[in-house]
């Protein structure tokens, strides 16, 4: 048996350790800990990545959501609408605004759905927050088009998306601003939390930039307006830009690895597969996750498992307003569907061809005894 683990973290760090060790010490030493130059060194590479003019080092993506929209007028009655096929992060950092998080219908590809969006528009909509669930952006063309009909700040939740392309732009350029995890199971993961907001809009920056460190100006010291104390730590920053350094190879590894499900299980009927990586096409994806769609979820989870192989459920198995304590009261049968049918199979840095070569002949096996 060829046991294949969903996630692995000590693996994940053998492959740059001793690099990230070097790094820590070598700030620890200067004692660079807070707010140093490591850090405005990652913002610049962030954004240059990107393509956007202001990135800004948080404590993480929750924290990054919630400054985008606070800084930028959200509050009091105001209605965001949110894909409810997400983290709950996302809503609970509308919810942490002060703002009422508005959750609607994905599309077959678990991505938010436009006309679900113009159904959910009242005269309290004041933004919209697409989430680049996946690795993969949403139809940003269409959402950027009815936030201008009916003048909506758009936010990205990028979390999952660092690299993706959408007609030839990055995840987290579309909005007004957009926020990005450094979990450590993210696309780039730090070695803890650790998180950023990006934006075009220098005022917007600048605010954000306060917010982030108790209200205080960046260069005078003093209190600007209330603020929180949600800055990315700098040993973190520093271990970050590494790893930005190394992410062409992640890009390209996830992808391959990708095809390589796609090459193998496209031909069994009972499985609906994310669209196999492909240069052509509006969409270019990084696979944050490999999530798929089976009439047989549960037993083949279990399959998998009693053959060693990790598997997960996205969020446990619930969209956002199916936690009964959250207190939202609607029915998104799509979404709910979607949830109850799909499946995340193994795609990190730390699976070999082999692994999923063994993951698809298990599948392939399981397929057979049904
Ligand atoms: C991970 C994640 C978040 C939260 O990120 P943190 O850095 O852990 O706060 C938010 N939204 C989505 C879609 C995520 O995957």
């Amino acid at each position: 048996m060829h046991s294949v683990p969903f996630f692995d973290y000590q693996a994940l760090f053998r492959q740059h350790g001793n690099a990230m060790m070097a790094i820590i010490a070598d700030c620890a030493e200067r004692g660079a800990l807070i707010m140093q130059q490591e850090l405005l060194d990652f913002e610049t590479k962030l954004a240059k990545f990107i393509g956007v003019d202001h990135a800004i080092g948080v404590g993480n993506c929750t924290d990054g959501l919630y400054l985008a929209l606070s800084q930028s007028g959200i509050g009091a009655g105001d209605e965001v609408i949110f894909p409810a096929h997400t983290f709950v992060a996302t809503a609970g950092a509308i919810k942490q605004a002060n703002a009422i998080p508005v959750p609607v219908e994905c599309g077959t590809d678990h991505l938010i759905d436009p006309n679900a969006i113009e159904q959910a528009i009242t005269r309290n909509t004041r933004a919209l927050l697409p989430v680049q669930l996946n690795g993969r952006v949403a139809q940003m063309d269409h959402i950027l088009a009815i936030a201008k009909q009916h003048d909506l700040l758009v936010i990205e939740d990028a979390a999952q998306a660092l690299g993706a392309t959408f007609q030839g732009k990055k995840a987290g350029s579309f909005g007004l601003a957009s926020a990005f995890s450094f979990y450590p199971a993210k696309l780039v993961g730090g070695l803890g939390d650790g998180g950023a907001v990006v934006t075009n809009d220098a005022v917007l920056a600048n605010k954000i930039r306060a917010a982030r460190d108790h209200g205080r100006d960046p260069e005078q010291g003093t209190i600007q307006f209330w603020g929180m104390n949600s800055r990315l730590d700098t040993i973190q920053a520093a271990v970050l830009s590494y790893l930005l350094d190394h992410f062409d190879e992640v890009i390209i590894k996830r992808r391959h690895l990708a095809n390589l499900y796609n090459e193998q299980l496209h031909d069994l009927d009972d499985l609906t597969l994310p669209p196999a990586p492909s240069d052509q096409g509006a969409n270019w994806d990084v696979f944050q996750n490999y999530e798929i769609e089976t009439s047989h979820r549960d037993q083949l989870k279990a399959y998998l498992n009693q053959q060693g192989i990790g598997t997960a459920l996205p969020w446990g198995g619930q969209a956002v307003h199916q936690w009964a304590n959250l207190g939202f009261s609607c029915a998104l049968p799509v979404t709910e569907r979607i949830l109850s049918r799909s499946l995340m199979l193994p795609l990190n840095m730390a699976i070999k061809d082999a692994d999923v070569r063994s993951v698809c002949q298990t599948i392939r096996g399981f397929y057979e005894q049904v």
